[in-house]
């Protein structure tokens, strides 16, 4: 039996976050997640760039570099209180903003206020996008059952007791394998704040299970692992995508199968 539970490098764990907002406080998020090799999903409006000069809007991006940055429409109004037609133009608007200056296709988004319904589902997937997370807290560790309506594990100030739980697990045998952890980095307003970030992320790094990734990088994975190919034996297995995609054997071996190859098992 073939199951697709296994992440790049062999790993079975996933942790991500999740910021939204683009305040100056994501610089020093930023610092913090790099000291300690984790990674993140910026969800940006652009109307921060109202203010700013060419150079000046390159820079404001050129941080969240080795993260990903996603769209949280221009201006921050409430999506399910729009004409489709305004939802639209805010997401497009706010994708060609920041594309200009990221480098590759903006196609990642979080709900402004947590605010949506099917009507603005449907918007969304007419603009590209590919996944929005939602504020709604499951306190679980599993994939979405859309990616549309991503619901996060927690946001950060109730992320103590997920985390113990989530971490307790890493030795043993388990399906259900991703950690998110949403908020803004506004919150953190003391030094108080900063140190209690700081001892969650660092509880959270350094550990050979877990596959560090930002939100695009799941999305991308697991759609991955879904184009792979299988013969009726489960012998010979094509990967058609530029990733790739490791599998797993009989609860027991793992492959990789490389991106746009072919693969006999053996
Ligand atoms: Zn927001």
């Amino acid at each position: 039996m073939l199951q697709f539970r296994v992440f790049p490098g062999g790993k079975r764990r996933i942790v991500t976050f999740s910021y939204d907002d683009g305040s100056r406080n994501d610089v020093r998020l930023i610092e913090l997640f790099n000291k300690y090799g984790v990674k993140g999903t910026f969800h940006l409006n652009s109307r921060v760039f109202d203010d700013k000069n060419e150079d000046e809007r390159r820079a404001f991006i050129d941080r969240y570099r080795g993260h990903e940055i996603a769209c949280h429409t221009v201006h921050h109004g409430w999506p399910t209180r729009m004409p489709a037609s305004t939802l639209i133009a805010e997401t497009m608007d706010d994708r060609r903003a920041l594309e200009r200056y990221a480098g590759y296709p903006v196609v990642g988004m979080s709900y402004p206020s947590g605010d949506y319904d099917d009507r603005v589902i449907s918007a969304l997937s007419a603009c590209g996008i590919v996944y929005s997370r939602t504020t709604k807290e499951t306190f679980g560790f599993g994939f979405p059952d859309d990616w549309l309506a991503w619901h996060p594990t927690c946001h950060h100030r109730d992320a103590e007791a997920p985390t113990a739980e989530f971490l307790s697990t890493l030795d043993s045998e388990w399906k259900r394998p991703l950690l998110y952890i949403w908020g803004h980095s506004h919150e953190f307003k003391t030094e108080e704040d900063w140190a209690k970030q700081e001892k969650l992320v660092a509880s959270l790094a350094g550990h050979e299970q877990i596959w560090y990734a930002t939100n695009i990088e799941i999305y991308n994975y697991c759609e991955a692992t879904r184009r792979v190919v299988v013969s009726a034996d489960e012998k010979t297995l094509c990967n058609p995508s530029a990733l790739d995609v490791w599998v797993e054997r009989d609860k027991k071996e793992v492959f990789v199968i490389p991106a746009g190859k072919t693969v006999a098992l053996p």
